[in-house]
């Protein structure tokens, strides 16, 4: 989901220098073993992730030059180095560029000579990694994911209580969605109150607000409408947001207006035990895609295989979708720290939808899960 309002920088609170250098330590360790003699990291969740600095992408180059073998470098324009050394990304070597100077060249200076491979970030836009390509002939480029993406699957102590903080401020919501669903309200009403409500629980940036009433429930990533809410819906509410110390909140809960068709109240039985079959299924060792299939199994049995149209599941960090994801063919197995979704949903297209969403982390011997707000079907 995209962010739907005005980013506000991101404080990284919380995360010490230790624990930055020792991530950033890994990941070098992880390019040596690539043969990537380089990481190139533009603004966005790997930079966040790396140096703690939410720097705000757009045509200036800033970018964090990490060498295999070497010191690391944050590469930022001379209007920003203010904002970079009032960030942890202090701690680094911080070389500003002025309005005249190619920082292109200055960061292929700092890749080096001799180098064969670079890891560009998977979300690096697509004129810089262009223009780092023109500046470094003959290197190749990979996508850093390929390193970075298991290092953040795998949470640390300090990180999973910072996504249990985010879910606690998420739970708070849901926990006034029973005053804010009212017949009569617009889905756009309700979502003004629940963005505001996510900024009052002490997330620092809404990263998206879904409310789908009746048939809209039907589409899962359908986000608001002006449609009247009616008596006899069910409203599906996925919500999340970014707290200050970067770790995103995500969590789904469907609620019921009045007594819902029978139709749904049987679906609805059959996603509870789905996902809480899931959940169960979670544990050190265990394949990703088992998880799919835990959630996926009963749902099938019961006919209604056909609308349950996504994966269970995926990771959540400091961006709401990363690494693992549960859907079949991941095959990866699930080790302790690794914090995702379980949200598996049933929807019938024209008439309505649910889903029910927490985020679990893999302990050392099973499950934990972060969300803790009621999964019945409450009719209100
Ligand atoms: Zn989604
Ligand atoms: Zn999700
Ligand atoms: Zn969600």
């Amino acid at each position: 989901m995209g962010v739907i309002m005005p980013a506000h920088p991101i404080r990284c609170r919380d995360v010490t220098s230790a624990a930055l250098r020792a991530r950033r330590d890994r990941a070098r360790s992880a390019a040596r073993s690539l043969g990537v003699d380089a990481v190139l990291v533009t603004p966005g969740p790997d930079l966040r992730y790396l140096t703690g600095y939410d720097a705000i992408a757009m045509e200036r180059l800033t970018c964090l030059v990490l060498p295999s073998d070497g010191e690391p470098t944050l590469v930022v324009p001379e209007l920003e180095r203010p904002a970079a050394l009032a960030s942890p990304a202090a701690d680094l070597e911080v070389a500003a560029w002025t309005e005249t100077e190619d920082p292109v060249a200055v960061c292929a200076g700092l890749v080096g000579d001799g180098a064969a491979r670079v890891a560009v970030a998977d979300d690096m836009w697509a004129e810089k990694a262009l223009r780092f390509a023109a500046a470094l002939p003959g290197v190749e480029q990979v996508a850093a994911g390929v390193l970075l993406d298991p290092l953040r699957a795998r949470k640390d102590a300090a990180e999973v209580e910072a996504l249990a903080e985010a879910a606690a401020a998420i739970d708070e919501v849901h926990a006034q969605l029973g005053d804010l669903l009212r017949v009569g309200r617009t889905e756009r009403d309700v979502a003004a109150d629940v963005e505001r409500a996510i900024l009052a629980t002490g997330h620092v940036r809404v990263d998206f607000v879904i409310v789908a009433s009746g048939p809209n429930g039907a589409s899962p990533h359908h986000l608001v409408s002006d449609r009247t809410l009616e008596r006899g819906d069910t409203v599906v509410v996925d919500i999340g947001g970014t707290m200050p110390t970067g770790y995103c909140s995500d969590s789904t809960r469907t609620y019921a207006l009045g007594r819902p068709r029978p139709q749904a109240l049987a679906e609805y039985a059959v996603l509870q035990a789905a996902q809480q079959a899931a959940v169960e299924a979670v544990r050190p060792g265990v394949p990703a895609e088992q998880v799919d299939r835990a959630a996926r199994d009963p749902i099938v049995e019961a006919g209604y295989g056909d609308l349950f149209v996504h994966r269970t599941g995926h990771g959540i960090g400091v961006e709401t979708h990363e690494h693992p994801y549960l859907v079949a063919g991941n095959d990866e197995p699930l080790a302790p720290g690794m914090v995702f979704s379980v949200e598996p949903g049933i929807y019938r297209p024209g008439s309505h939808g649910a889903r029910i969403e927490d985020i679990v982390v893999v302990t050392d011997v099973g499950v934990r899960r972060l969300n803790h707000r009621p999964h019945d079907l409450v009719e209100l």
